[in-house]
């Protein structure tokens, strides 16, 4: 296989399109076979589903190349996990995880040529996602799905250098109680647009989402978790029904506990005691896991000690141990790597 023509190193984080996508479609209460397919268009009734009521669901995971020089994608069965419980969570129908599996590897086999070579920083990012393709006016569930994967390269995630970044306390709120805070829906995204538009231009990089029923406990970003450090180096991450469960933040979790001998505790977090946090960290697929370097809450700023330049010292071991693995530099938990072959 010849690489495509492609300056990986400057590669930004944007849609390109490659060669093949997988496609298949429920009706009549069953999925077909699926296909890989060159046609990157869809059509569908101007009545679907996902277009009046936004019945539609996604995951986002990546494949990349280890030193070895093997294509692998990293725990794609916790993203047809996350995908079946969104489904469920939408009255959609599951796509069974087997087969979720079989089409992500299928979909970065056909496009093997857009996986950046190992050492570039850039990776294949893949797009699992689902909707309601069929015609719906009064409000129901669809009755026929489309369950799709593309992928697109995108660049390295820490271009011109680690910045950590500044965070607004949102006044929106992200997911009620009881919502669908917990599930990866188009949904979720669509509100927080507002949220993050009024955030950047305020000049900040992200908003840090609280629990509407008190205001009071940490939550998330849009599109990350966090996970925080206390000054005698413990892990702590934030619990709560309505934050979307990261891989990367489970991942990141068993590496603090099992590499790298850290206790970790799973519980609510105040936003009262942020402040006494040595480091906090992002975590998702895109970084990994990117520092916070100050939280804002209505002017009043919050500044870890880890500083503006630099990733605080816990947050790089979390990180360089994270991405040994997912790299093949080090050894990975049993069923961790999937390699494309
Ligand atoms: C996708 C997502 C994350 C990150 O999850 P990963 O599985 O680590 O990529 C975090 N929060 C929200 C709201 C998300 O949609």
């Amino acid at each position: 296989m010849e690489k495509k023509n492609i300056d990986w190193a400057n590669l930004g984080f944007g849609y390109m399109k490659t060669d093949k996508r997988f496609v298949s479609n429920y009706k009549n209460g069953a999925w077909d076979e699926g296909v890989l397919t060159e046609d990157d268009t869809i059509t569908i009734s101007e009545c679907a589903g996902v277009l009046q009521y936004a019945q539609t669901i996604f995951e986002g995971l990546k494949a990349y190349t280890t030193e070895k020089g093997q294509i692998v994608i990293f725990r794609p069965d916790l993203n047809a996990e996350r995908l079946e419980q969104s489904a469920q969570r939408l009255e959609m129908p599951v796509y069974p995880k087997d087969k979720f599996v079989e089409a992500v590897a299928a979909t970065v086999k056909a496009n093997d040529a857009y996986v950046p070579p190992y050492g570039t920083g850039a990776t294949l990012y893949i797009r699992p996602y689902m909707f309601g393709s069929n015609p719906v006016i009064g409000v129901k569930p669809a009755d026929e799905y489309q369950f799709r994967v593309f992928t697109t390269p995108v660049g390295p995630y820490f271009k011109g250098g680690i910045k950590p970044l500044t965070i607004k306390i949102s006044d929106f709120d992200r997911a009620a109680p009881h919502g669908t805070g917990h599930i990866k829906a188009g949904l979720n995204y669509a509100m927080s647009l507002h949220a993050i538009v009024t955030a950047h231009k305020e000049g900040f990089d992200e908003n840090m989402y609280l629990d509407p029923a008190t205001r009071t406990k940490v939550e998330e970003t849009g599109g990350a978790n966090f996970l925080f450090v206390t000054k005698d180096n413990k892990i702590v991450v934030p619990k709560s029904p309505s934050i979307l469960p990261s891989i990367t933040r489970r991942s990141l979790v068993y590496v603090a506990e099992n590499y790298l001998g850290l206790e970790v505790e799973e519980r609510e977090v105040f936003l009262s005691e942020v402040k006494d946090f040595a480091e906090a960290g992002l975590c998702g697929t895109a970084a990994v896991i990117s520092p916070v370097g100050k939280i804002v809450d209505h002017g009043k700023e919050i500044c870890f000690p880890s500083g503006m330049d630099s990733m605080g010292p816990i947050t790089k071991k979390l990180y360089d141990t994270l991405t040994g693995i997912q790299m093949g530099r080090l050894e990975a938990p049993e069923g961790w790597i999937k390699v494309i072959e």
